[in-house]
């Protein structure tokens, strides 16, 4: 544990702040397999662009969890040991695929990121000028966030607006 690193954060408890980070750790490794799993069942159209999006993503959330577990045990804290206490911590829980059409994954996938970007505004609103290194990690995380929802969001409309067209021209 880094002591005097520690002893700079004012105004909010630490274990507060490893509650909350390992809420945060069990929604990344979820995240994480979600889209390792989506990317292997997705079927339909344009399926390899959204694959080479979900395989990025998968990587940019273990990424996080790392980020994440390096803070939990910086302040003293233990991250989750057990993959079951994943489940009962998350705060955006886990959707298994069940519809593995394109349009589907990428709706579902579009609602963990809504999900983790209010988990990571939350913690940003909560370490704001109490604990200025967690604060930078969950900033840093919470841009990724918005970045992965955008991207499928836009990935998601080009997909739906090249459905919609071809079946004009069908008519
Ligand atoms: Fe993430
Ligand atoms: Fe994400
Ligand atoms: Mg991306």
């Amino acid at each position: 544990m880094a002591k005097h690193g520690n002893a700079i954060i004012k105004g909010i408890e630490i274990d507060e702040v490893i509650r909350l980070l390992n809420k945060a750790y069990a929604d990344e490794w979820l995240a994480y397999y979600q889209y390792y799993i989506e990317a292997k069942v997705i079927k339909g159209i344009m399926k390899d662009a959204a694959i080479a999006e979900l395989d990025q993503h998968a990587a940019d959330e273990l990424r996080h969890a790392d980020m994440v577990a390096q803070r939990i045990l910086q302040l003293g804290g233990t991250p989750l040991l057990s993959p079951q206490e994943w489940f009962t911590h998350t705060n955006c829980g886990y959707e298994a695929p069940q519809d593995f059409d394109v349009v589907a994954i990428l709706e579902d996938a579009i609602k963990g990121e809504q999900c983790a970007i209010d988990t990571y505004s939350a913690l940003a609103d909560l370490t704001k000028d109490k604990d200025i290194v967690t604060y930078d990690i969950v900033s840093q995380i919470l841009a990724d966030e918005v970045e992965h929802e955008e991207d499928l969001q836009a990935l998601h409309d080009d997909i739906t607006e090249f459905v919609d067209h071809i079946k004009s021209t069908m008519k």
